[in-house]
């Protein structure tokens, strides 16, 4: 599409390889734009990733789960390539809890309670012009032993605690049954890479919009495009780790200091077979102890993840971050002992090996994703406006109805290709 004599490396410039920027390259591809991708790191996907190195068997290091399935984008592709997509079971399991309808029932009773609650923060809004959000704390009611864990069932998916978790951004998630994909989520989204120009090892540290262009800086030089799609986390946004010229406006500061990083992290733990006594790609739940603020001090586990052997613990929040912190060693050892817990000394004999996460410390991630804080419920559509007017954003953090996902990230790459299609005619 770059006319001969045009002074315009290629139409459009992606910033980013995770699943917004694979979505946005493609698309614009299709249409007849010249486009490149530059991604930071040695690897695509961002965070979604599978890696059949470490155990020998697929790894989803980050998504694993493809959210709702009915509206979830990823589904349709990775049927037609012909990969392994199942229904996740629709039943947990729970530990140490005979009838497991005392905690589905708080569960529903703590969900109805949180849309009343959002629906009367938002009519007390448009009565008062006052921005009105709870968090989902303070839709926490204490009604037994079981009523944090309830609690946890939302928060452990939004990678925060609970009073730093906006109930209003939480309502507006698309609910729905989750599948998975035998050869992990990130083989799925790494295939639809497959023949795309992505170049690896490029990180974008400049971005100049010029009258009738964009100027990009990397440390192997500079690329003038037409347009630009920036798919990075909000944790690399506010870290300032790309410059903006002109900087990034007041508004858009704002949403990135109300829709912040959250942590979500996996402990995989690899098994003999028959070590861990419940059916494959269970998620097991324990009864969770609130610590100081309401912290939850544990998390979950899927269990036997495809008949791998590999079961993951998975923790959010600030206690995922403290196990960051601690190093590799402490998650797997809380998920071990907590098993062991559960089940006896059997589990200890029956581990091969781990592998413990820290989305915090990849540099180019920053966490794990984008969660608004009480106050933050309207900020996603501000991170995904352009910038003076040829700088497009995308990623999971601006989608509304499948934020933090990798099919609201693919849905919003898409939809930033579609703006640049329509912008350069
Ligand atoms: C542990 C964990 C579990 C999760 N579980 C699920 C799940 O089960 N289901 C689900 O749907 N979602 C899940 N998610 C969320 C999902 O992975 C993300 O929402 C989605 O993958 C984000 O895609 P993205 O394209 O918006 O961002 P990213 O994947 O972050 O992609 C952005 C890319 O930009 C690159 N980059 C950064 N800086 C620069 C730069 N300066 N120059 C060039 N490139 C740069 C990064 O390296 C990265 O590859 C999980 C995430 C984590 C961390």
């Amino acid at each position: 599409m770059v006319g001969a004599g045009a002074v315009f490396d290629f139409d459009v410039l992606v910033v980013g390889a995770g699943a917004a920027g694979i979505a946005a390259t493609g698309a614009l591809g299709a249409a007849g734009l010249g486009v490149v991708c530059l991604e930071a790191s040695d690897r695509i996907g961002g965070r979604v990733h599978t890696d059949t190195a470490i155990f020998g068997v697929p790894f989803d290091m980050g998504a694993h789960w493809l959210h709702n399935e009915q509206s979830n984008a990823l589904k349709a592709p990775g049927l037609a390539m012909g990969l392994d997509l199942y229904p996740a079971p629709a039943e947990g399991v729970i530990h140490g809890l005979d009838d497991s309808a005392v905690l589905w029932d708080e569960v529903d009773e703590l969900e109805a309670a949180g849309r009343q609650a959002a629906r009367a923060d938002a009519e007390t809004e448009a009565k008062t012009g006052i921005p009105t959000d709870r968090s989902l704390a303070d839709v926490l009611v204490e009604k037994g032993p079981w009523s944090f864990t309830a609690a946890m069932m939302f928060g452990l998916s939004i990678g925060r605690d609970l009073p730093d978790t906006s109930l209003r951004d939480v309502i507006t998630w698309e609910g729905g049954h989750d599948w998975f994909c035998r050869e992990g989520f990130g083989h799925l989204v790494a295939r639809m890479a497959e023949g795309l120009p992505i170049r690896l090892a490029t990180p974008v540290t400049d971005i100049v919009a010029l009258p009738d262009g964009v100027r990009v800086k990397t440390q192997a030089g500079e690329i003038r495009v037409r347009a630009v799609i920036v798919t990075v986390s909000v944790g690399v946004l506010a870290a300032e780790m790309i410059r903006f010229d002109p900087p990034l406006e007041s508004d858009r500061r704002k949403a990135l200091d109300l829709v912040t990083m959250g942590d979500y992290n996996h402990a995989a733990l690899l098994f003999r077979p028959g070590a861990i006594p419940v059916e494959l790609d269970t998620w097991l739940t324990y009864q969770l102890q609130a610590g100081p603020k309401g912290i939850a001090q544990g998390g979950g586990f899927l269990c036997n993840i495809s008949g791998t052997g590999l079961t993951s613990f998975e923790t959010s929040g600030s206690f995922s971050r403290a196990l960051q912190e601690a190093g590799p060693e402490a998650a797997i050892d809380h998920g071990l002992e907590t098993l062991a817990g559960m089940f006896g000394a059997n589990v200890q004999r029956d581990f091969i090996k781990g592998h413990a996460t820290a989305w915090r410390k990849e540099p180019f991630v920053r966490g794990s994703y984008a969660g608004a804080l009480p106050g933050g419920h309207s900020q996603r559509k501000v991170l995904g406006r352009a910038h003076a007017e040829r700088v497009h954003f995308a990623g999971e953090a601006s989608h509304v109805g499948q934020q933090c996902s990798v099919s609201g990230a693919h849905l919003e790459g898409l939809r930033a290709a579609r703006d640049v299609i329509d912008q350069l005619g």
